[in-house]
């Protein structure tokens, strides 16, 4: 965990976030399993770009809790297991 790592930008932080939810809501807004959501938030407390205090990833700047529950966001890292059933 990194408390310093350097965010996105705000624009940048925005842009990602609209991607994802614009992906998320077409695809008909699927969540992961409650099995899945927290092996991803497992995942994302021991990787060097979490950042506990903000609560969000500092490669992306998405805001982990909310990011890690829908099934077609993806970690930029490719660190969170793959999501076989995608639509
Ligand atoms: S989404 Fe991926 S890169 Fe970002 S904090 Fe989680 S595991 Fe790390």
């Amino acid at each position: 965990m990194n408390k310093n790592k350097k965010m996105p930008s705000i624009l940048q932080m925005i842009k990602n976030f609209s991607r994802d939810l614009a992906i998320y809501i077409a695809k008909g807004s699927p969540n992961v399993t409650e099995e899945d959501y927290k092996e991803r938030l497992e995942t994302c407390e021991v990787c060097p770009s979490f950042n506990k205090h903000a609560m969000r990833c500092t490669t992306c700047g998405c805001l982990v809790e909310h990011k890690a529950k829908w099934k077609t966001t993806v970690c930029p890292e490719d660190k969170w297991k793959e999501q076989n059933d995608k639509e």
